[in-house]
């Protein structure tokens, strides 16, 4: 299966912190054997740097924590991930799970207080309006 995934559960240190958050290695293992992984970090893709400051959507935008409007970033990088997906064919995608970008079902909820409200990242939302299915690396199917 080809899978669209978040290049920071791969290791890739594209996290506004500089960090990267990685699959443990043997679900790496297991996803690079069985699976065709096409990795993506939408953040980046839109243009932001990193490291950066932190963002969460509120409502149909999305601001940095010093309140600056980075919409159109995210969803620039939400437009060539699709493209990507659709390039690439890809049938799922494995996303991580809470960010503004990537996070599926659970976000923050953009008062930075740390508190989550059901909601979709955009690049996820994006995702799922192609009838890719999308899942965190908390509910890995396969
Ligand atoms: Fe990871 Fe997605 Fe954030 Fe990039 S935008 S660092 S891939 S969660």
């Amino acid at each position: 299966m080809r899978i669209l995934i978040s290049a920071c559960l791969l290791g890739e240190p594209c996290r506004y912190d500089g960090l990267s958050r990685p699959l443990p290695d043997e679900t790496l293992d297991r996803l690079m054997h069985e699976h065709t992984l096409i990795p993506v970090c939408p953040e980046q893709l839109g243009g932001l740097p990193t490291p950066r400051t932190p963002s969460e959507r509120q409502g149909g935008r999305v601001v940095m924590r010093d309140g600056k409007d980075v919409t159109a970033a995210y969803e620039r990088g939400a437009q060539i991930a699709c493209a990507l997906a659709m390039q690439t064919g890809a049938e799922a995608a494995i996303l991580k799970a809470r960010s503004p970008s990537c996070g599926s079902g659970k976000i923050y909820d953009g008062t930075f207080s740390g508190t989550l409200t059901d909601g979709d990242g955009v690049t996820a939302a994006a995702v799922k309006q192609l009838g890719i299915p999308v899942y965190t690396e908390e509910t890995i199917p396969f």
